[in-house]
């Protein structure tokens, strides 16, 4: 069982750890999914739950920003790399390469 909480509501449930999506049954609002480690606090210790929130989502951001950097660097990586290729002389196995290349790339710009 994992947690699922509202920070707005502060309210707190369990649910199975195969549910992805969790609403609040106060707000109806997506609950945020915590884990199974992180404590969740009383209700009666709002201070607790506005720390909580904002841990979450620092954590959140930060993940976020570390995923973009490494999409944009995967990205670059690409760039240059069907650059060089195209370069080259053309042969038949740098052409399937340049295309599976290109397809990945096509990939990661839909993700960002
Ligand atoms: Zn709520």
């Amino acid at each position: 069982m994992v947690n699922w909480v509202c920070f707005d509501c502060r309210w707190a449930g369990r649910r199975s750890g195969s549910v992805t999506d969790v609403a609040c049954p106060r707000c109806g609002e997506s609950a945020v999914f915590l884990g199974t480690k992180i404590e969740v606090p009383p209700k009666s210790k709002p201070s607790d739950w506005d720390a909580l929130r904002d841990w979450y989502y620092s954590t959140a951001r930060a993940v976020e920003r570390r995923r973009y950097a490494e999409t944009v660097r995967r990205r670059h990586d690409l760039e240059r790399k069907i650059r060089d290729l195209t370069a080259l002389p053309d042969n038949e196995g740098r052409a399937s390469l340049v295309k599976r290349l290109r397809s990945e790339l096509e990939t990661l710009q839909h993700d960002v």
